[in-house]
């Protein structure tokens, strides 16, 4: 069995450990455009703050790949899979690479903006350590930053940012932060305390062209104002990357449509992590959550079954733990499906120690959770959620079979 891996992302390298793991001979070759050696993407913002020096990215030791009996194919980028010959293309290699078992572990994209002056020196995304290598070398002469999202990855590069002296404006187009992960009401109380913390936070303001010579020294904004940065940070989400992936074969909505086994619609092809779509145990539909424990699960999934030992996962859950300007958040499952969807909403504010609480409840199941600070008990709902053990409030206290999970809102 010929093995093709198509990623050397977290997703990649557990599916390569699964698979090995089934089958101690089988060829496996894994392609990957980075070359770096596996590394833990989300510290790259540690990395920008000055908190982990670079050698601390890998995951993986240098000798990893013959370790494990892999061809690493690195620094270079499929531009094609012919689903019927199966083989997947990519420069150097004419014949392309073929294939019994393919996985499709690509990752995402920063989701690209609409502006002018995108050329211009010193805008940078914050996706790889490359990009973050390339940031570090701009930083001494960075005065002024300006962080385009309010999501994770702006927040992160904000921070990472003033930690290392620079001062930051941040544009949110939407109306509060975070409103990805949280309610309306954890973003504005997270927007309040940034403002009160001194962070330029600006928000329904986009960047619509950005101006200087040769390196950018400001920024249009939607609102009509100009403003002067000497560097620029797009955090504006993410998108699969399946540029190369045939639509008319393999069927994609927003990612790459995956089975319990992670399967796409075409046997024998598989996908994982950040580039597939699965069913979502909160939502009851298919969903894409790019995060790293999902890509850790999923891979490995995908490994074993490509290896031929049958795992089935139940669903994939958005779960999230952030750390902001000294702010703890948690997030797990649909924390703010619309009013239309009858769900139950049980909130608690405290505004003097600034902690919030929210849980929905879909009938006796809870399917969201959102914590601002104090937010201990933020495992024990992402469990539950996970789990979708029947449960029912009684008046504070949220009931399942056996247990009295006291207090979950104070
Ligand atoms: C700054 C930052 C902070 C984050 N923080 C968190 C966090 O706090 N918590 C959390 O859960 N998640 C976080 N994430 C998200 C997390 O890193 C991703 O969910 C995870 O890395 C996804 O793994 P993956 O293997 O699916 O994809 P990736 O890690 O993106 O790996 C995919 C690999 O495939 C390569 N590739 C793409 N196209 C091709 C091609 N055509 N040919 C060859 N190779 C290709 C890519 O270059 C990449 O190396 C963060 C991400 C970033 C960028």
């Amino acid at each position: 069995m010929e093995y093709v891996i198509i990623g050397n992302g977290v997703a990649g390298i557990h599916a390569a450990e699964a698979i090995r793991r089934q089958d101690p001979a089988g060829p496996i070759t894994l392609v990957g455009d980075e070359t770096f050696l596996p590394y833990c993407r989300p510290m790259i913002s540690m990395v920008l703050e000055g908190a982990v020096p670079m050698e601390r990215l890998p995951i993986r030791g240098a000798d990893y790949y013959e370790k494990l009996g892999i061809t690493p194919v690195l620094g270079r980028r499929v531009t094609s899979i012919d689903v019927d010959a199966r083989r997947v293309h990519l420069p150097g290699h004419p014949a392309g690479i073929p294939f019994d078992r393919l996985l499709i572990a690509s990752g995402a994209d920063p989701r690209p903006i609409k502006a002018d002056g995108l050329d211009l020196e010193g805008i940078f995304y914050m996706r790889t350590e490359a990009q973050v290598r390339a940031m570090l070398e701009t930083l001494p002469s960075v005065k002024n930053a300006l962080v385009l999202g309010g999501g994770l990855v702006g927040f992160k590069a904000a921070y990472g940012l003033v930690r290392r002296g620079v001062r930051v404006t941040q544009l949110i187009r939407s109306d509060y932060p975070l409103s990805m992960q949280v309610d309306r009401t954890a973003g504005e109380m997270i927007l309040a305390e940034l403002v009160r913390k001194g962070l330029d936070v600006r928000v329904g303001v986009a960047a619509t062209g950005f101006f200087g010579r040769g390196r950018v020294e400001g920024a249009r904004l939607s609102d009509g104002s100009e403003l002067g940065c000497d560097m620029v940070v797009i955090g504006k989400g993410v998108l699969p990357a399946l540029s190369f992936v045939p639509r008319d074969r393999i069927d994609i909505d927003l990612g790459i449509l995956v089975d319990a086994h992670m399967e796409t619609c075409v046997p024998g092809i598989y996908a994982a992590g950040d580039a597939a779509e699965f069913f979502d145990i909160a939502r009851k539909t298919r969903w894409v959550n790019a995060i790293w424990p999902e890509a850790v699960i999923q891979g490995r999934t995908a490994g074993m079954n490509m290896a031929g030992r049958p795992v089935a996962l139940q669903g994939s859950l958005s779960r999230n733990v952030i750390r902001i300007f000294d702010m703890d958040i948690m997030t797990g499952g649909w924390v703010d499906p619309p009013d239309s969807e009858g769900f139950q909403v049980v909130r608690r504010i405290d505004r003097r120690s600034g902690a919030y609480r929210k849980l929905v409840l879909d009938g006796d199941r809870l399917v969201g959770a959102v914590m601002v600070n104090h937010i201990e008990q933020g495992g024990l709902l992402i469990a539950l959620i996970q789990r979708q053990a029947p449960l029912r409030m009684s008046g504070e206290k949220l009931i399942s079979t056996g247990f009295n999970y006291r207090q979950l809102l104070n």
